[in-house]
């Protein structure tokens, strides 16, 4: 049994069973058992299925996300917005499962050749602690309306609200007389996601979590033949120029770097100011950041909850500490509470860095806390220079009064998503994903179906014999 903790007090919510490598054998028995039932299912019938999941899932969103801010410390506010992208994204892939179609190919001679959509099989999915809810969702629609059965491995910190949607998912499928063994949610730690992810049972894996975590995961699915899609960590630019909406980009720079205590992979934790308007902008930084209200984040008006994991803030303090100790420059931080109630929690306080050494850790890591890196550049070419000094590539913001200034840049930048004048607004008909060590592959909107179905081509002859190379005699 894992005791699951809150980190808002740091007591325990519940205690979760470990499923344990025989309780993964019997999953994967199950998933196989089951996997020629469900392919066989029409596709509409699927989609109906998933439709009728997001609407359980609907109905129970306020509940789903009180837990899921209990388990992991976030607002509300952002716990109800993923309880409710979770069942758009269930109904969002109901309505495309039958529309997953091959093609016809006007190939020379005569034949009939069409391609068809395949789905895996087994899909192995392994999420992070951040978003668990909502990751859990992510994985398990869409590879469900292709055709495949699907088993996701929560993080061992946050499996609560992932075994309530199993719970919904299984408690639709079983009144539909399905099998077990469609999709299951399997708790426990990083020993059991890489037994899942390397087991040669699974054919496809699907894995958001951290760069090093993700290239295990890649190099062990390669070794049995898997096709694996990465979703990694960030370190993404934030690019402010003279021109910009200051106050509209100071707002974004702290929903970008202190949004969910800085604990979103699109974390916009470099923060790059054209010259001219650098001291200005720091100000309207601070202010913002010093009145930032950190605490409980079930008492209104609170903007920043904990981190989601003791040794996550612990490493996020340490990082801190050692910056300013490097000789980095504090010029801005937010209190954090020092009520007795609240002494468990893992509390950080938003913080805001310049002087930043290149090689510094502040700089080169993902750090996954509310902690921004500030610096200025003097025009587009030294910015672009400065947003690719990482092995990141998973997002970038530009604010500029310059449209075509934001589709230059956007053109230049090799990240998987830019945001123009916004910033973490994401939704699931929109493709996600990075490049270089924030990983490959493509989840989210139409980019989905090649993710979750292989092609497979048909040759038919519409002649009689054997038309080609080889005749008889
Ligand atoms: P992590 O990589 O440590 O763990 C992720 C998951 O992998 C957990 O379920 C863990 O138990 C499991 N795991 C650990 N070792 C494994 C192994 N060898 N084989 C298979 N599974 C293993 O990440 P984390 O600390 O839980 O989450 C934070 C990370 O997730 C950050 O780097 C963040 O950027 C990343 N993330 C990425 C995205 C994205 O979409 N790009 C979204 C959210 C979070």
């Amino acid at each position: 049994m894992t005791a699951v903790l809150s980190p808002i007090t740091g007591e325990t919510i519940q205690e979760v069973p470990d499923t344990g490598l025989n309780g993964l054998d019997a999953a994967l028995r199950a998933a196989e058992a089951a996997a020629p039932v469900w392919r066989r299912v029409p596709a509409g019938e699927r989609g109906g299925l998933l439709v009728e999941i997001g609407r359980r899932m609907r109905a129970r969103a306020e509940e789903i996300a009180h837990l899921e801010t209990l388990n992991t410390g976030k607002l509300p506010a952002d716990t109800r917005r993923e309880a409710d992208r979770a069942a758009a994204c269930f109904e969002y892939y109901g309505g495309y499962a039958d529309k997953a179609v091959g093609t016809v190919i006007p190939v020379a001679g005569p034949f009939h050749t069409y391609t068809v959509r395949e789905p895996y099989g087994v899909v192995a999915g392994v999420i992070p602690w951040n978003v668990p809810y909502f990751f859990a969702a992510k994985k398990i629609a869409p590879a469900l309306a292709f055709g495949n059965v699907v088993l996701v491995k929560p993080a061992e910190e946050t499996p609560l609200t992932a075994l309530l949607l199993q719970e919904i998912v299984t408690g639709v499928l079983a009144e539909a007389g399905l099998p077990d063994g469609i999709a299951q949610v399997i708790p426990g730690g990083g020993d059991l996601g890489r037994a899942l992810v390397a087991d040669p049972r699974t054919k496809l894996v699907v894995f958001t979590g951290s760069d090093r975590t993700g290239a295990a995961v890649g190099a062990a699915a390669a070794a049995h033949y898997a096709p694996a899609a990465l979703e990694l960590g960030g370190k993404s630019p934030q690019l402010v120029f003279a021109d910009a909406d200051l106050d509209a980009a100071a707002d974004g720079v702290v929903e970008g770097f202190a949004g969910s205590c800085g604990q979103m992979c699109i974390a916009g934790s470099r923060l790059y100011v054209q010259r001219e308007v650098y001291p200005e902008f720091l100000e309207l930084l601070t202010t913002r950041v010093e009145g930032l209200r950190v605490g409980d984040p079930r008492v209104a008006g609170t903007q920043v909850g904990p981190q989601v994991t003791g040794p996550q803030a612990d490493k996020t303090r340490g990082l801190i500490a050692g910056g300013a100790a490097a000789g980095a420059t504090v010029v801005a931080r937010a209190a954090v509470p020092d009520e007795p109630t609240l002494a468990g929690g893992n509390w950080v306080a938003p913080t805001v860095f310049t002087g930043v050494a290149d090689d510094s850790p502040l700089l080169t890591e993902e750090i996954f806390g509310p902690v921004l890196c500030a610096a200025s550049f003097a025009d587009e070419d030294e910015a672009v220079a400065l947003a690719h000094d990482t092995r990141f590539g998973l997002g970038a913001g530009i604010w500029t009064g310059d449209p075509g200034r934001g589709h230059r840049l956007a053109a230049e930048l090799r990240v998987g998503t830019v945001w123009i004048n916004t910033y973490r607004i994401l939704s699931d008909l929109v493709p996600f994903g990075g490049v270089g060590a924030s990983g490959y592959g493509r989840e989210g909107g139409t980019d989905a179906v090649n993710l979750y179905t292989w092609t497979k081509s048909v040759w038919t002859s519409t002649t009689p014999g054997v038309p080609g190379v080889y005749r008889k005699g």
